[in-house]
């Protein structure tokens, strides 16, 4: 194999989704750890700080001490070049953090042993189902009261409608959780002097049958253990990598990262079973990063004004095929023209640097003078084709935008305009009031805040938002539709993208159901063409 096909293969690129607070970024911190980035877990700075350093790029940000955008960690462990995706919640929740997992690979949702699947985890879930990617799943928090384990599982399975395996199980919760059984090789794995999971710690292993095991863990834990695994064993699904490759089937592992309990155990599972960088679609048939040798990628996020005394944009792409190089010259398929992709730059650990060389399955950020769009494709291939769009995320908070000052029509157009094109928000218009305001749409609230900011900041536009209680939209997919036909709910709100396209907002969720009873064939769909 050639040197750039070994560099492709070793890469894991992945995605961690959770709620927050069920643990994500304690957890990415413990592999950083585990990958020797850093020497005490607790040393990258208090949650806040560290993530300052990736973007402090806004006043928002540094007002509220939280991160707008997402970035992207590389580090080496047991022979892989890991890149880990960071995806935004909180109130910086925000499309970004949807767009983030169409570069990912695949996902590692974390799951609070104690509260179970939440309302964000269920809608990161959907994207990565609607991909197909592997997902798996690392219930943490095992180090306190937990539900019961197999509730646990149902939920997961009832709620996301996605089975699972467990690959290992815990060893007791709370102050009695002790480590877990790995049931592959049907052996205890105990952990030991992580000191309060500042260090790596010691992992005790002894097979299951050794009778060491009674004392070790308590006779007590053990006859508990043995029944559940029984139980499980009759229960749940087989371990299939055919399944798990397709999505189809979750691989569960237990710990706690808190403690380090668990955590290096399950990313050496979880490298063995996840992907190296996948085929993606394009509308030149599949382009396959161990066959394609050109260098291709996507853009999947624009930011903007890194750098306020340039005002100027990265433009964040995912490598799906071949080599990047440094300065290199790359035919920009939807621009029609040949750029050079100057002052790359990728994360490691929590520092940016400007790097030379990167390969299918990384993310590299690049200066963007204004003609880079979301979606679009980056190729040396003579071929010129285009990767398969971004989808546009259903927004949930909707507003009304009016402009303090209506003489600056032209600034306010062309701001807001630029903003809704690099993607931080929507935009659409009236259907039939005869009001001429614009109606933005955000996945995050806080998008209404860096709107307001930015307009006043880079446009000089005032602008007051009026709030409105929608909080579902649907596309109609159906190609001509007369959209006063469509007959609705008292709740329902007609309106318009900017390329004339009939959407529909409801403040209700049920709303949508009854639209649809209502009118025989109406497509109506969670995802938008952009
Ligand atoms: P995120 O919002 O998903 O990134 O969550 P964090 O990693 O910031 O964790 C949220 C809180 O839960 C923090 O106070 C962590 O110290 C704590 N936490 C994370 N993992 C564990 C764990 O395994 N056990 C316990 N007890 N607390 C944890």
């Amino acid at each position: 194999m050639s040197d750039i096909k070994n560099e492709i293969k070793k890469r894991r690129t992945f995605a961690i989704i959770s709620h927050p607070d069920a643990g994500k970024t304690t957890l990415t911190e413990k592999f950083l750890l585990y990958g020797g980035v850093i020497n005490t877990a607790g040393s990258v700075k208090g949650k806040a700080t560290a993530k300052h350093a990736v973007s402090d790029w806004m006043e928002i940000e540094k007002e509220r001490g939280i991160s707008v955008t997402s970035s992207v960690l590389q580090f080496n462990y047991g022979g892989y070049c890991i890149n880990i995706l960071d995806t935004p919640g909180h109130q910086d929740f925000s499309e970004d953090t949807y767009r983030t997992l169409m570069a990912a690979d695949s996902a590692v949702m974390v799951i609070d042993a104690s509260k179970g699947v939440e309302a964000q985890t269920r809608k990161l879930f959907k994207v990565c189902a609607m991909r197909h990617i592997p997902i798996f799943t690392f219930i943490n928090k095992m180090d306190r009261d937990a539900k019961d384990t197999f509730d646990l599982l149902d939920d997961i399975e009832k709620e996301l409608g996605i089975p699972t395996c467990p690959v290992n199980w815990p060893i007791g919760s709370g102050k009695a959780f002790k480590g877990v059984f790995d049931r592959q090789k049907k052996e205890v794995d105990l952990f030991s002097d992580t000191r309060k999971g500042t260090s790596m710690g010691e992992v005790k292993k002894v097979a299951i049958n050794n009778p060491e095991v009674d004392w070790l863990i308590g006779t007590e834990a053990k006859v508990t253990l043995e029944e559940e695994i029984e139980l499980l064993d009759g229960a749940a699904a087989e371990f299939d990598q055919d399944l798990v490759d397709k999505g189809e089937l979750s691989p569960v592992f237990f710990g706690s990262a808190l403690t380090n309990f668990g955590v290096e155990t399950f990313l050496q599972h979880f490298l063995t079973m996840t992907t190296s960088p996948l085929p993606r679609m394009s509308d030149h048939g599949e382009i396959d990063p161990m066959k394609e040798e050109d260098f291709s990628a996507f853009v999947f996020k624009i930011q903007a004004n890194m750098n306020k005394a340039h005002r100027d944009r990265i433009a964040f792409m995912r490598i799906c095929s071949g080599e990047f190089d440094a300065g290199m010259s790359v035919y920009h398929v939807q621009g029609g023209k040949d750029v050079r992709l100057s002052q790359p730059q990728q994360m490691m650990a929590s520092e940016r640097k400007i790097i030379d060389k990167a390969y299918a399955g990384d993310v590299i950020g690049v200066f963007d003078p204004g003609i880079f769009s979301i979606g679009d494709t980056l190729t040396t291939s003579k071929e010129k084709f285009a990767y398969e769009g971004i989808p546009t995320f259903a927004p949930e908070h909707f507003a009304r935008v009016r402009q303090v000052d209506t003489m600056k029509r032209k600034q306010f157009v062309k701001g807001i305009n630029q903003i809704a094109q690099e993607g931080a928000i929507q935009i659409f218009q009236e259907y039939n009031t005869g009001m001429e305001e614009i109606i933005v749409g955000v996945v995050g609230v806080l998008q209404f805040d860096v709107l307001k900011y930015r307009l006043k900041n880079e446009y000089n536009v005032d602008i007051i938002l009026e709030n409105l209680p929608y909080e579902h939209i649907r596309w109609i997919e159906n190609e001509d539709i007369d959209l006063d036909r469509v007959s609705g709910t008292s709740d329902m709100k007609k309106i318009k993208d900017l390329k004339d396209r009939p959407l529909l907002l409801f403040v209700h969720e049920w709303s949508i159901r009854m639209t649809q009873e209502r009118n025989e064939g109406l497509i109506l769909s969670e995802f938008g063409r952009s």
